[in-house]
């Protein structure tokens, strides 16, 4: 992989090119877990994994509330299931929702064996808490910092297994030769240069897209990469339009109050005082689902029910030992983003962007359209969440569906020869990447993300109307076209985070537009998708799932049926 070589003004390049069995493209929980599944299955296999950051800086380590799974004497699967299929609005593939919850307790078992440490119950039990849109408590926590535990855990599996890992690399396109996808082009953070890593097959988990928001619970890393290289590449993204607006987060930053704050007994009120969830869903009260209590939020806001562009979350009931128990990551972002100790006083919290339900299409085995192509995590859509995901079942996601990715990927290499691509998306890239360096204009990449930023926030919030989506599409469209003219004042090799910006800016661009498209044409109110034209859920002509093609003219729509087994929509 040295061979770089720099010719005049061109952009570096390996002429050599590195080949694995099995390529993954993420190191959070999805890509780990699914390395760790593939050496599992088949010990002998050549699997590496590729991140843009270290490993145990990818956004899994900062989920907090939990994990779910019907552990519990008198919960059941078919229980979690239910709710999960109901949370989504029955929009989910049932199929797929029984095979996570079905495997949920033995996967949550296998994390424990992996070192997990997770919070105990009196009896000694892992303890389990009630979270939004649950009838049982299934999550299964490390106080707040669930992330962190799993992910830690995760990464130690990685290094006791010696799987190689290509840190702080960039993907910057997927290569598809002969209608199969051979491996990926990548940028090296550190050294600078654009190499080819061909590989039998490749996973994407390269998680969510949250920061195509101005404000989101996302790291900055999250910017829909992985989407946008497989929607480049020719397989579909499905349900973008479903975005999920956590009800409680921090008004200036938009960083997460779990909604364990909430499981643990927390209450949200108006500025009068009143628990105003009573109004909106009288039974589950602050525990309904999460695109309940955003609507219900924006609403009293809305309304100016609010204080100061906010709701108050209080905790003080639940006194200070509980708090610096189960929450005390939660009292320390509150001090320190917010200048209040839920100790003593209630947190100004309202709705942010939190989480991208749609993905690249697969099936049950993380299986895409593009043969050699898989997908998991939260960059994939297979589809278990619907129009609205519960509280602890991304991260469950994450596990089942990465072990699966790895198994399905590993069986798929067993055996087949190793053959290189016929070469091509290396010259291409080098050629992308060299426009970008010479561009001459005045526009910095940041400027262009902070204007979508806005636009997304504004027109496809928690409210959104034919009107206002009409204006953003147009505005993504003008942006799309200015990202490529962006000026980089970096032009050198070594961690240029300039360029990296310019090419995750194109990838947030083109995830914006499946999210507009899909949401214009889906003239129904369901789950997280709420337009103010169309108020009522329709299953008689929306119950099915978008799927969005990449034209050169924008996305191209179509639609696919939604399995329902078990629970017929009600
Ligand atoms: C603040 C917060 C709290 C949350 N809390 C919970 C919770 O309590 N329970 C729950 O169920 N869910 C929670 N979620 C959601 C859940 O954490 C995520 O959906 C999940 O962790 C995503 O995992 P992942 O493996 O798919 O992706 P990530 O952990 O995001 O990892 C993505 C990986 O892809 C790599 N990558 C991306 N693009 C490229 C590229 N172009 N080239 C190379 N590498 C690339 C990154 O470096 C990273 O390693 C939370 C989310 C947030 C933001």
């Amino acid at each position: 992989m040295r061979a770089c070589v720099n010719s005049g003004s061109r952009v570096k390049m390996s002429t050599r090119m590195t080949h694995h069995d099995l390529l993954i493209v993420g190191a959070g929980l999805a890509g780990m877990r699914a390395a760790i599944a593939a050496l599992t299955h088949q010990p002998q296999l050549d699997v590496a994994l590729l991140s843009k950051v270290h490993p145990v800086r990818s956004h899994s380590v900062a989920a907090q509330g939990g994990i779910n799974a019907a552990l519990g004497e008198n919960d059941s699967w078919e229980a979690h299931a239910f709710d999960t299929t109901k949370g989504g609005q029955y929009l989910g593939d049932q199929d797929a929702i029984e095979a996570m919850c079905r495997e949920a307790p033995a996967d949550i078992l296998d994390l424990e064996r992996m070192g997990v440490i997770f919070s105990r119950d009196e009896r000694g039990r892992i303890a389990q808490r009630p979270f939004g849109g649950a009838g049982f408590p299934r999550t299964c926590y490390a106080a707040d910092r669930t992330g962190h535990a799993l992910l830690h855990a995760m990464y130690e599996q990685l290094l006791k297994r010696q799987i190689r890992v290509y840190e702080e690399w960039y993907v910057t396109s997927l290569i598809v030769d002969d209608g199969a996808c051979r491996g990926v082009v990548a940028w090296d953070l550190l050294h600078g240069g654009l190499h080819a890593i061909g590989a039998k097959a490749v996973i994407v988990a390269t998680g969510g897209s949250g920061r195509v928001f101005l404000t989101s619970t996302n790291a900055v890393i999250n910017t829909g990469d992985g989407m946008a290289l497989a929607y480049r590449a020719g397989a579909p993204l499905e349900d973008m339009e479903f975005v999920q607006f956590h009800p409680t987060t921090l008004k200036d930053t938009g960083i997460l109050i779990t909604e364990g704050a909430r499981g643990e007994g927390g209450y949200l009120l108006n500025t009068l005082g009143e628990r105003f969830m009573k109004n909106y869903a009288p039974e589950q009260m602050e525990l309904a689902t999460r695109s309940a209590v955003s609507l219900a939020i924006g609403q009293e806001i809305a309304e100016g029910r609010g204080v100061d562009g906010c709701v108050l979350l209080d905790l003080r009931h639940l006194k200070r030992q509980r708090i610096l128990e189960r929450l005390p990551q939660i009292r320390e972002l509150a001090i320190e983003f917010a200048g209040v100790d839920p100790i003593e006083s209630p947190i100004p919290v309202r709705p942010g962007a939190h989480y991208q339900m749609g993905g690249v299409q697969t099936n049950q085995w993380a299986e895409t359209e593009l043969p050699g192509l898989y997908a998991a995590g939260e960059c994939a859509c297979v589809s278990v969440h619907g129009a609205n995901r519960l509280g602890g079942n991304s991260l469950l996601e994450t596990i089942v569906f990465g072990r699966r990715a790895g198994v399905r990927a590993a069986e798929s290499v067993r055996g087949a020869a190793s053959r290189l691509p016929s070469g091509g998306t290396l010259e291409l890239e080098q050629a992308r990447i060299a426009m970008l360096m010479a561009n001459k204009g005045s526009e910095r990449p940041w400027q262009v993300r902070d204007e979508l930023g806005k636009v997304l926030s504004l027109h496809l919030g928690i409210f959104r109307t034919q009107k206002s989506m009409t204006e953003a599409g147009d505005k993504v469209r003008e942006l799309k076209a200015r990202a490529t003219r962006v000026v980089l004042q970096d032009r050198g090799n070594v961690f240029n985070t300039d360029l990296i910006q310019a090419l995750e800016l194109q990838a947030l661009l083109d995830v914006a537009e499946t999210i507009v498209a899909g949401a214009l044409a889906r003239e129904e109110s369901r789950g997280a998708h709420y337009r103010s034209d169309f108020p009522r859920r329709d299953d008689a002509n929306w119950l099915r799932h978008t799927l969005a093609s990449r034209t050169p003219d924008g996305p191209s729509l179509r639609y696919q049926r939604v399995t329902v087994t078990r629970f017929p929509p009600k």
